[in-house]
């Protein structure tokens, strides 16, 4: 089960993001050091124990074991628009220098015009030749799906893929025979009792793997060999020092048809690292990634407790 052994430094950190994102303002988390280097353990606070230790596994192999060899040097990335204007979300896609842009839709609070006028925008500073996906994040039933996805699809001119439109893999399977967008499935894997066992054969054509949320990039790569589907590499929104993780999946995947959504650290004002993993030609570099600026980055001391005490509840 979970434990620390190995590890030899714990550290709580904290940085704002710029523009609200998963209903959240500031990101924190732990790393930890170990034998095999940095580690990242970050589950968002509405977490529970039993689902955070997947995500304490994960932290603790990049620590204490490290990773599978990659079988590529670099691995392809998307830019992340949040839910922002189309002025805004034309702005972050020129400035990315990305080929592929995955567009937040379904927010709470925004209508269906206001996903329509972002994915435009973000097809106009792509040109042509760029990917268009959206990410729902289970947002809308069947019938919502149909209409939303039909509009969307028009407006990116080709959508690549839509990211878990419906919540349930029923409704996946349903939406799938009603729209010819492919599906990629990102909670009904990573949030499902067994990731390796769920069966998505009728609801999916794209499984979108997370590192932390599987426990790890080996967790993760069994759950690729188990659905023999296309797998697109993710961020759960984490620092450098966790990006790093999805790179070495990303870097260690078979096959890797789509560009990954690992550019995330750009969405923060800052990171634990001065050498920042964010992409240079649409791509990141497989690298090694050590946090050196913890102090500057150190965690209120309020937030610094309220982590240690959920490690020791998780990895204890
Ligand atoms: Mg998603």
């Amino acid at each position: 089960m979970a434990d620390t052994a190995g590890i030899d430094a714990v550290h709580v950190f904290s940085v704002p993001l710029r523009t609200r994102f998963r209903g959240i303002d500031v990101r924190d988390g732990v790393l930890v050091h170990g034998p095999a280097g940095w580690g990242e353990f970050s589950p968002f606070w509405d977490y529970d124990v039993t689902e955070s230790r997947r995500w304490w596994a994960a932290a603790r192999e990049a620590a204490v074991e490290g990773w599978p060899a990659p079988v590529r040097a670099a691995v392809p990335v998307n830019v992340t628009v949040p839910a922002v204007g189309p002025e805004r979300a034309h702005g972050i896609v020129a400035a990315s220098g990305c080929r592929t842009a995955k567009v937040k839709v379904a927010e709470p609070g925004q209508a269906a015009g206001d996903d329509v006028a972002r994915v435009e925008a973000v097809r106009d500073a792509l040109g042509p030749a760029g990917a268009v996906r959206v990410d729902a994040n289970a947002a809308w039933d069947v019938g919502t799906a149909v209409s939303r996805i039909r509009a969307l699809d028009a407006a990116a001119a080709g959508l690549e893929y839509v990211e878990q439109p419906c919540a349930t893999l029923a409704e996946l399977a349903e939406l799938r025979r009603r729209v010819a967008v492919r599906i990629a499935v990102d909670e009904g894997v990573r949030r499902s009792d067994d990731p390796l066992r769920v069966d998505l054969r009728e609801a999916a054509d794209v499984v979108v793997l997370k590192v932390q949320p599987l426990g790890g990039v080996r967790a993760a790569l069994r759950v690729a060999e188990a659905h023999g589907l296309p797998c697109v590499v993710s961020s759960a929104l984490e620092s450098s020092v966790g990006i790093a993780a999805g790179v070495a999946l990303a870097a260690a995947l078979p096959e890797l048809p789509f560009a990954c959504g690992l550019a995330t650290v750009a969405l923060f004002t800052d990171d634990v690292t001065g050498h920042p993993l964010l992409p240079a030609g649409g791509e990141l570099p497989v690298r090694t990634v050590v946090p050196d600026r913890l102090a500057a980055l150190a965690a209120p001391v309020d937030v610094d407790a309220r982590w240690r005490a959920r490690l020791g509840e998780v990895a204890g």
